[in-house]
């Protein structure tokens, strides 16, 4: 057999640091929850009936990912960038139909990640009915830390926080998660085969608001780690 040769040189295999461990985590695709935490499906204006909805996703390129720690610039097309602090979790293990029994046993582990979007252009094609892709699949906008291998535990508390500049904006806690890991997991292997590698980020509390060129952004999930970010100016 002959091997393929390409035109030019493919895209990396994208991926992330994994705590005491000299071996990265590979990315197979990232996965978005919409609402997910109450007080922020309220302050967007849309709240969430547990008891008549299902939860809803949305997806991002793994070509969007950036290490904790980075600084991007300020991106295109936007006058309004905002940050949504979230706890990432990371499948470690494939299912498709999963029970929520069944769940816990693809959990690889956790990360803090910073879902950061174009809200101006996201609320723009929220409210013509068009796709989210230019407010949600920005370039450099899915930031993760270091993956924490915690296998089949379900984070179901810890404070969430994250400030900018140091000036505290958003702070929870994953017990207010509207659907939890467990939920999250079997609802998502009903439309998806979940491979090794795919990232979940579960939503953000309230508190999300606008970065400008120079801010740094400082967040903790309790019992999982640290992020940062630094926003740069516009290219
Ligand atoms: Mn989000």
């Amino acid at each position: 057999m002959t091997a393929a040769t390409y035109l030019w040189t493919p895209p990396p295999v994208y991926s992330l640091p994994v705590r005491g461990r000299s071996e990265r985590l590979p990315i197979h695709r990232l996965f978005f929850v919409g609402r997910n935490y109450h007080a922020h499906a309220v302050e967007m204006g849309r709240p969430v009936d547990k008891s008549a909805e299902v939860p809803f996703y949305f997806t991002k390129a793994p070509s969007t990912l950036v290490e904790s720690g980075a600084t991007v610039a300020y991106p295109p097309g936007t006058a309004d960038y905002q940050h949504e602090m979230e706890l990432v979790l990371a499948i470690g293990a494939p299912g498709f139909r999963v029970s929520e029994a069944d769940a816990p046993g693809l959990i690889y582990g956790y990360a803090c990640g910073l879902d950061m979007t174009r809200r101006d252009l996201q609320l723009a094609a929220r409210e013509k009915g068009r796709p989210w892709d230019l407010g949600k699949d920005v370039e450099q906008s899915s930031v993760v830390s270091e993956i924490v291998p915690m296998p089949q535990a379900v984070l179901s508390q810890g404070a969430l926080s994250m400030a900018v500049n140091g000036t505290v904006r958003q702070q929870s806690d994953l017990s207010k998660l509207i659907w939890n890991i467990p939920e999250l997991i079997a609802d998502l292997s009903r439309y998806y085969h979940l491979q090794p590698g795919d990232l979940v980020f579960t939503g953000t509390p309230e508190g999300v608001g606008p970065v400008q060129a120079g801010d740094r952004i400082e967040g903790r999930i309790e019992g999982v780690g640290t992020i940062a970010l630094d926003i740069g100016p516009a290219e």
